[in-house]
């Protein structure tokens, strides 16, 4: 009898241990991977810093961002909780925040999956949202401080009928208008302390910005001087903004994708027609958590949203040569026509223009490169010669707002 209810706890226990290290075994369905090759001088990490569970407003347990993070081979996820925003506090009260986090981290512990601690800053504009990444403790970030209810619900009435309230949403509203009493600088100054990597997220988005124009307040600019902001979110979910772009370029800030995910990354980007989930791709010395941030302060990134590339030209050119591959198959029988193998060594279809003075023989100067495939050309050279070069605008490949990279190669015959 002894004997077997030991056994039974046994097996409880690995059912247990089973469950947190499931996340490897949701391998079924459609291939979802999201895969870019090294440049000549970094590794490119892939990564999606802003997704969401049921620690905050989101409707998943954060095992569920693994698997899936898992499913896309991403290198490197951050589960970043609203701090202040918590609509199932009471079935969650969630008193320490970094849950979330060790609940990812406890699910990626036999993955190679990186888990980067992360909280979303919630304000109303400005500043908007904020993410800090790369945090060590979350609880620091938020003050709530019960005693100031009575302006924090002068405040809401602004906004909202408190009596039309159910006495569930008081308790959220409260919070919330309790949490953004307490001023986004000091939230920031603690974050940087911590040593984090800070974005301001979806600065385009139609709630705080009702023409989808991103634009810098006084505020950002007052955080971008202080170093507290590093980064933009220049695509959020399904969301691209060119104003955001210009603005990572004119200040310096990390150009930054991500899903911001709520439900299933599944229902959100369906592989079957060739969606993906927006990532940031960040080229990284190492593949660690010191060397990501690293790289993310010193603004090495490019993101990756459907089926574009966007980042700044030094980032983008090196990643584009990675991918692309330009190899000779010789002349076509005894013609002046030079066979040219384009390889598209990315989970991105590639769309090239040509910008060389050669004409091609057997397609116009639109050449498209499915993910992962390679497309020959036949390039009309005249007479034979022994090396050609070629230049090519990279249609996908964003550079500024309206610009597109630019790749060429020497290819020997
Ligand atoms: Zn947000
Ligand atoms: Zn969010």
């Amino acid at each position: 009898m002894k004997k077997l209810s030991a056994l039974i706890v046994v097996s409880l226990f690995s059912l247990n241990i089973y469950m947190h290290g499931s996340v490897n075994s949701f391998k079924s369905g459609q291939d979802r991977s999201i895969e870019f090759p090294d440049t000549e001088n970094y590794l490119t990490i892939t990564s999606d810093l802003h997704t969401h569970s049921v620690f905050s407003d989101g409707h998943v347990w954060p095992n569920i961002r693994v698997a899936e993070a898992m499913k896309d081979k991403l290198d490197a996820i951050a589960i970043t909780e609203h701090l202040e925003y918590q609509p199932h506090i009471r079935y969650i009260p969630n008193k320490n925040r970094n849950i979330a986090f060790l609940e990812a981290k406890k699910a990626a512990e036999e993955t190679d999956l990186i888990v980067i601690a992360g909280s979303e800053i919630t304000r109303e504009m400005p500043p908007g949202h904020l993410n800090a990444v790369f945090i060590k403790d979350a609880n620091t970030l938020f003050n709530i401080d019960e005693s100031l209810l009575p302006e924090a619900r002068r405040r809401m009435s602004e906004a909202v009928n408190i009596e039309d309230l159910s006495d569930e949403e008081l308790e959220v509203a409260d919070q919330y208008a309790l949490g953004n009493l307490y001023s986004p600088f000091e939230a920031l100054e603690e974050a940087k302390r911590q040593g984090a990597f800070i974005f301001w997220n979806h600065p385009m988005w139609g709630s705080q910005a009702n023409d989808g124009v991103s634009r810098l307040t006084e505020m950002h600019k007052q955080m971008i001087a202080k170093d507290l902001i590093h980064g933009i979110e220049v695509v959020n979910t399904e969301e691209y903004s060119e104003e955001a772009l210009q603005i990572a370029l004119d200040n310096n800030l990390a150009i930054i994708g991500t899903s911001d995910v709520h439900e299933l990354i599944e229902w959100d980007y369906d592989s079957s027609k060739n969606e993906h989930r927006p990532v940031t791709l960040i080229l990284s010395e190492k593949r660690n958590q010191n060397s990501i941030k690293e790289a993310l302060l010193d603004r090495r990134t490019i993101v990756f949203y459907k089926n574009k590339l966007i980042g700044k030209e030094e980032n983008l050119v090196p990643l584009l040569d990675s991918i692309l591959g330009f190899k000779s198959l010789g002349y076509r029988g005894d013609t002046s026509i030079l066979r040219v193998e384009i390889s598209n060594n990315s989970s991105s279809d590639m769309t090239l223009k040509n910008l060389s003075a050669y004409n091609f023989s057997r397609s116009d100067d639109y050449i498209f490169i499915p993910k992962n495939e390679t497309k020959t050309i036949m390039v009309k050279t005249l007479e034979v010669i022994k090396a050609i070069k070629l230049k090519f605008e990279v249609l996908n490949a964003i550079t500024a707002p309206k610009k597109h990279a630019v790749v060429e190669a020497t290819i020997e015959i």
